[in-house]
């Protein structure tokens, strides 16, 4: 997107402490102290297979999804998630809530319960730089970063991302000519803007060190957008949502290595319509993920510290449908068991756990990582999750 930018890294990062030092959140990674005194993860990723997808094309067909595989291998695998919810809006809403919510597939409207990016925001006091969730777009999936509980909510929600929202076409050619915004529609205008007030809000002083700020405001800002397009716009076809939102979540990582970032997935749900299209998508992500991880091995901050959690939301059908499809509401152990799997430095590696867990014990997992409470989840920490 910007192969040659007008200043080097050493500018940024003096640029944001500059502008740090007039209360702007520091946009790029700083050292963190172990989340949990004992607990090695200072981050985490969550990665949502939302659209449905069987253990069958996961593995039961490990050739498939090498990434997944080697996950497990230096990890811990789940072979029999419940999932509490059968509607694809209500099934993802429960991983983030650890609550089985009682939504419908129409649904598109904020929960009424905390999620775990609320849980962590508010009781590590993190900001909005800290907590994302990146998709593959869809009016509904913004609403898995806050929910509507009067104690949490919008002020403790996970900043989003949107892979064909916010990195469109249009957007992309207003960031290469930063400064000369052209005229955005109303909905890319709102994501500049919530992205410039998590940057930092001008302080309407007219000083020269306010002037500075503000040119070290925009300069960061330009940095942090040309860092997080990277890759994300050449991405097309089957999947390209998908792909869009994992290569999202690994250039966040890079630029402001935050402390929790969701993904959430939706493009296995062609499946309703094309096995192949959903294998191939199966295998496209599980790509992704491996880069996800080689991108966390090859960054010395990340290495050591960053643990990765995958799971679909639920399964699909045991049989085809007569487009040769799957659909999902048989009821079958294959669409109401999936696998999930466990990365990262404090959990045990290469441990299978074949007992019957819940999808809804994810978010007590992760927020136990953080010492975090999640506590209006009816999960419970994964048993057998720390090493
Ligand atoms: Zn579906």
């Amino acid at each position: 997107m910007n192969p040659t930018p007008p200043f080097s890294r050493r500018d940024v990062l003096r640029g944001a402490a500059l502008a740090g030092a007039a209360g702007m959140v520091h946009p790029l990674g700083h050292a963190f102290a172990p989340l949990r005194p004992g607990l090695k993860t200072e981050r985490v990723v969550l990665i949502v297979m939302a659209g449905g997808v069987r253990s069958r094309e996961t593995f039961g067909s490990p050739n498939q999804i090498p990434g997944l595989v080697r996950m497990a291998r230096e990890g811990t695998l789940y072979t029999r998630l419940r999932t509490a919810n059968l509607g694809h809006f209500g099934a993802s809403m429960s991983i983030v809530t650890g609550i089985s919510e009682a939504r419908g597939i129409r649904d598109n409207s904020r929960g009424p319960d905390p999620t775990l990016f609320e849980y962590v925001r508010k009781d590590l006091g993190l900001s909005a730089s800290d907590v994302w969730v990146t998709t593959a777009g869809g009016a509904q999936q913004v609403n898995y970063a806050y929910g509507l509980h009067p104690d949490y909510g919008s002020k403790f929600g996970a900043t989003t991302l949107d892979g064909d929202g916010i990195f469109n076409e249009e957007f992309k050619s207003t960031v290469k000519r930063f400064g000369v915004p052209r005229p955005l529609d109303e909905a890319q205008a709102k994501q500049v803007a919530d992205l410039r007030r998590i940057l930092g809000s001008g302080s309407g002083r007219t000083s020269k060190a306010a002037l500075k700020e503000a040119e070290a405001r925009a300069r960061v800002e330009k940095y942090i957008l040309s860092e997080l397009g990277k890759g994300v716009t050449e991405l097309r076809g089957a999947g390209s949502g998908d792909a869009k939102a994992l290569r999202l979540a690994r250039n966040l990582l890079s630029v402001f290595k935050p402390k929790l970032i969701g993904v959430v997935l939706q493009d296995a749900d062609v499946a309703h319509g094309s096995f192949n299209g959903y294998s191939e998508v199966v295998r496209r992500n599980d790509a992704a993920i491996g880069e996800l991880l080689d991108a966390i091995r090859g960054d010395e901050t990340l290495r050591d510290s960053t643990a990765v959690i995958a799971l679909p939301e639920f399964g699909r059908d045991a049989d085809l449908n007569a487009r040769r499809g799957l659909d999902h509401g048989d009821g079958s152990d294959d669409l109401r068991f999936v696998h999930g799997v466990l990365w990262g430095p404090d959990f045990r590696k290469g441990r299978v756990i074949k007992d019957d867990q819940r999808t809804i014990d994810v978010t007590p997992t992760i927020a136990s990582l953080f010492g975090a409470k999640a506590k209006h989840s009816k999960g419970s920490i994964l048993k057998g999750a720390f090493a």
